[in-house]
């Protein structure tokens, strides 16, 4: 029998109206022949609301006291929606990520799967069960319950359906697939029917909140064919899998943007062997991760050091910085956290000229300026003005036709 695991997001199970919808949709892919595993997001804004209470309780809580605390929520998410199941006369039980035999490695709150036993997993499928997993958590080697980061509900079944050999796994949200930008910022978006994993990959990792990108990754390394759809409608939905045809290929295909961006500059460096490193390594010991860096040319061995962080760690990244940059002799640093990242990505620009040129001069026609640029083989990143980020991305969605239909 064909195995398929289904996972809903939390905007899916917000209710108990909607966990009744969930259930109803389970039961008619058993009907269909398969046999079904699902993992259940917490209900709504339930993980917000735990961390805000949490943080009543408690200015700095304990993380592993936070972990347990917010593995509650895809608990009852996922009891909630076996309850649902039985009482539309289908079999159903519910496991903990614990109990689904998820092994994970001791990192509280962004922990990594290290091992999947889904023996017991299994033991309920011959029974004839739906089973509901809990997402979003696991357990230590010293049976410490930890989560896998915000939106680690989607690693969850992902790396499930690579241990199950599941023939696919199915992300049910309130969107019907992925589009070629945020279609909540531009209504003009399209939907793709397919895209590669590489693809997924750079545009949720430049901004796109469509999907975790552990996920996407286990899909790829595991080749787990991944359809994202709505659990409001049948409308087709997007797949993330591996082939796609050589049409397609040759497009930029979407257009991310995110506005967590700051940037430091140290400016008047004294350019010498050992400068980078210095500076560099001590930001990777604070945890912190630089993302674009630039060097200009030096004159008279003085050059400038740009580089960008998350926003949320530039406080952070000063106060490690600044010292160093007395220390070195440089003149002084500055930094703006009113940025964002525009992004074109596609693997078709790889190995064909002009991309850059027709982005550089889209964004140049509507006045906005470019502060750095970054790229990788299938994306062309520009850091411009926050304020200017919506209108970048639609004329970007329209200098690359994204609002026409392949
Ligand atoms: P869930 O509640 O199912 O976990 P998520 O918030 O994790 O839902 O993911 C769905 C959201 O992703 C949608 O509401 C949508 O606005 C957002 N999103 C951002 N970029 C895109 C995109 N390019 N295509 C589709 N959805 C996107
Ligand atoms: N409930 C968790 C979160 O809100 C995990 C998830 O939804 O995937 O981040
Ligand atoms: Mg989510």
């Amino acid at each position: 029998m064909a195995l398929v695991v289904q996972k809903y997001g939390g905007s899916s199970l917000a209710s108990a109206e909607l966990i009744r919808n969930v259930a109803r949709r389970i039961i008619k892919k058993c009907r269909e022949g398969y046999q079904v595993v699902v993992v259940a997001s917490a209900m709504g804004d339930t993980t917000d609301d735990l961390i805000k209470l949490a943080y009543q309780v408690n200015s700095a809580p304990d993380k592993r006291e936070l972990d347990l605390l917010l593995s509650t929520g895809e608990i009852v998410a996922s009891t909630l929606l076996a309850m649902a199941l039985q009482s539309l006369g289908q079999p159903a039980v519910s496991l903990s990520g614990s109990q689904a035999g998820i092994r994970t490695d001791k990192a509280f709150s962004r922990a990594r799967i290290t091992d999947i036993n889904p023996a017991r997993v299994l033991r309920e499928l011959e029974k004839g069960k739906v089973v509901v997993v809990a997402g979003f958590q696991g357990v230590t080697e010293d049976m410490d319950i930890t989560t896998l980061g915000r939106g680690g509900s989607d690693t969850t079944a992902v790396a499930l359906a690579a241990a199950l050999r599941a023939e696919r796994c199915e992300r049910y949200t309130d969107v019907d697939g992925i589009y070629t930008t945020d279609p909540r910022l531009l209504p003009e978006a399209r939907k793709l029917s397919e895209i590669s994993y590489e693809e997924m990959l750079e545009m949720v990792t430049y901004g796109f909140k469509a999907i975790h990108p552990r996920a996407v990754e286990l899909g790829e390394v595991f080749n787990v064919p991944i359809l994202v759809a709505s659990s409001f409608n049948e409308n087709p939905g997007t797949l993330i899998h591996k082939e796609v045809s050589m049409e397609i290929r040759n497009k930029v295909r979407g257009i991310a943007h995110d506005t967590d961006v700051a940037k430091i500059t140290i400016v008047g460096v004294p350019d010498h062997p050992g400068i980078a490193a210095g500076i560099f390594m001590p930001l990777a010991e604070a945890g912190i991760s630089v993302d674009t860096i630039v060097q200009n040319a030096s004159i008279d061995n003085i050059t400038d050091l740009t580089f960008t962080v998350a926003r949320s760690q530039l406080k952070h990244a000063l106060s490690v910085v600044e010292p160093i940059a007395r220390s070195i002799g440089a003149k002084k640093v500055v930094s703006d956290d009113k940025l964002g990242k525009v992004s074109i990505i596609g693997t078709g620009m790889q190995n064909a000229p002009g991309y850059a040129a027709r982005m550089f001069d889209t964004l140049s026609r509507e006045n906005i300026n470019i502060q750095l640029i970054t790229t990788s083989e299938i994306r062309i990143t520009c850091i411009i003005d926050e304020g200017r980020l919506k209108d970048a991305v639609r004329a970007l969605h329209r200098a690359f036709e994204l609002d026409k239909a392949t």
